[in-house]
């Protein structure tokens, strides 16, 4: 199967609230490869990290390859 893309993995997100406020607005958010570790141990292949333009809070967000959460801190 093949793993959504860096774009769709940003949508995602981005389309997800932050953890703390629930409010939807990032000023910062970058999507890495998840590193073998995570990906082995959690099933997760993409990473975004996310700062909230609200409250500042920074947070970070696994996806499967096919896009569903697998954890989110
Ligand atoms: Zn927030």
């Amino acid at each position: 199967m093949a793993a959504i893309t860096r774009e769709r993995a940003e949508r995602i997100g981005k389309s997800h609230a932050c953890t703390h406020c629930k409010e939807y607005s990032f000023k910062k958010l970058v999507v890495k490869p998840a590193p073998e570790s995570i990906t082995a141990e959690l099933g997760a292949v993409w990473v975004v990290t996310r700062t909230c333009g609200v409250c500042g809070y920074q947070s970070e967000l696994g996806l499967e390859a096919d896009g569903d959460i697998v954890f989110e801190s």
